[in-house]
């Protein structure tokens, strides 16, 4: 397998840390951002214990300068982005009806925004290259709405969008542009839910459990090796069966 530079923004989370083990144990320098050194530190200590050493830049993801600026700190560290997952996302779950334009923009921003504001910096360089992967990490709930997400589902569902436009647009460069779409995994994320809601989640889920952020990984680095060259513009449900639309 090609030795390759990847970036996966959120990689500190729970279902970052999983993509960026998977994709450092195929051989590839993984990079990704922080926004609290100090934790970043603790992360990246406990990834160096296993192993695993990352290339960690500050970044916001939200921010299209702190995004340039963190895509340019790793190409200087690590050399040009040729595998990019955006991963980074947030929730801010309340129903509509409540919903405040804040908890609105904070979910665009960090998920689908953040789709520009990072692969914008890195696109040109994939297409002068002729080759490039990139990765977005929607959600089920872009695919089928939620009570509650409607911030997060509109999100999560422009991240298709985004995928089958840019596999369009760049499909003769070498380059990929896929999307996967977890379902419920047990990170932080959904770990906050409370337990009598997640028992209701679990009993909807046919394979009768959450999913685990390995999971979730190993269909991200599929996506990025050579052999997947022939798929693009493609959505990946891995959900336990919870919902089987497109
Ligand atoms: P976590 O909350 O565990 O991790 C989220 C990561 O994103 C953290 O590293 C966090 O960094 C980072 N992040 C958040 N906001 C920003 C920002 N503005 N700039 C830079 N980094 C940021 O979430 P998960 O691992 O569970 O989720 C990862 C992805 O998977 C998300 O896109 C999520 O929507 C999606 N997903 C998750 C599911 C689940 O069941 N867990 C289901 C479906 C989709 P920091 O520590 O600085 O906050």
């Amino acid at each position: 397998m090609s030795q390759r530079t990847a970036l996966v923004t959120g990689g500190t989370g729970g279902i970052g840390t999983a993509i960026v083990r998977y994709l450092s144990r195929q051989g590839h320098r993984v990079a990704t951002n922080y926004r609290d050194a100090a934790r970043a530190e603790e992360w990246r200590k406990r990834m160096a214990a296993e192993g695993i050493e990352v290339c960690l830049v500050p970044g916001d993801v939200a921010d299209p300068a702190s995004a340039e600026a963190m895509v340019r700190a790793v190409e200087a560290k690590c050399g040009p982005v040729e595998i990019l997952v955006n991963n980074a996302g947030i929730t801010r779950d309340t129903t509509f009806h409540k919903m405040t334009y804040q908890q609105w923009t904070d979910v665009v921003n960090t998920n689908l925004n953040a789709c520009f504001n990072v692969t914008r910096p890195v696109i040109e360089g994939m297409r002068a290259r002729k080759w490039g992967r990139i990765v977005q990490i929607s959600s089920i709930n872009g695919q089928k709405g939620q009570y509650g997400q409607a911030n997060y589902a509109a999100a999560k569902a422009g991240m298709h969008g985004f995928t089958i436009s840019l596999a369009q647009e760049n499909a003769r460069f070498g380059i990929t542009v896929n999307t996967v779409s977890p379902g419920y995994v047990a990170t932080d994320m959904v770990m906050a839910v409370p337990e009598e809601v997640r028992e209701k989640i679990v009993a909807q889920i046919p394979v009768g459990r959450l999913g685990k952020p390995e999971e979730i990984a190993h269909a991200v680095a599929f996506f990025t090796t050579d052999e997947a060259s022939w798929i693009t513009g493609a959505n990946l449900a891995i959900n336990g069966g919870h919902y089987m639309g497109w």
